[in-house]
């Protein structure tokens, strides 16, 4: 079900959960900043989500109020995943959904990387 971009955060949404490790995730990458982990439902050959460790429910709640430490090191841990992985050459793609309309399912800001193949224009 989509979410509503402007609720309140929810302690008790899966990612969240993800996060305090009360559930299991093949986490492939962990800093001060973020955790990745593969999704459950691939939708590429490589299909990673790479997630904040605060508080946020969507893009929009993170660039609005995460402070610029806290975004600059999100930043750098997606382009890290990236690069961990060995796509910058031949490349990926990025994709954060918000709210109802961007299909959004999970209210915890999370942004997909997409590679391993060439992707078609449009992705999830
Ligand atoms: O951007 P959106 O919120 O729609 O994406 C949520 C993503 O989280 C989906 O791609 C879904 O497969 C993934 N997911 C996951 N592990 C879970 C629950 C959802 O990888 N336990």
């Amino acid at each position: 079900m989509p979410i509503d971009a402007t609720a309140p955060y929810d302690d008790d949404n899966i990612f969240a959960k993800i996060l305090r490790g009360e559930i299991p995730s093949t986490r492939v990458y962990e800093d001060e900043w973020a955790i990745a982990f593969e999704d459950i439902n691939p939708q590429a050959e490589i299909h990673t989500l790479v997630v904040p460790k605060g508080k946020y429910v969507s893009w929009d709640d993170f660039s609005a109020k995460a402070p610029d430490e806290e975004i600059a090191g999100f930043v750098r841990a997606v382009g890290k995943v990236a690069r961990e992985k060995g796509l910058v050459e031949p490349g990926y793609r990025l994709l954060a959904n918000v709210g109802a309309d961007g299909g959004q399912e999970v209210p915890h800001l999370h942004v997909h990387l997409f590679g391993g193949q060439k992707l078609g224009r449009m992705i999830a």
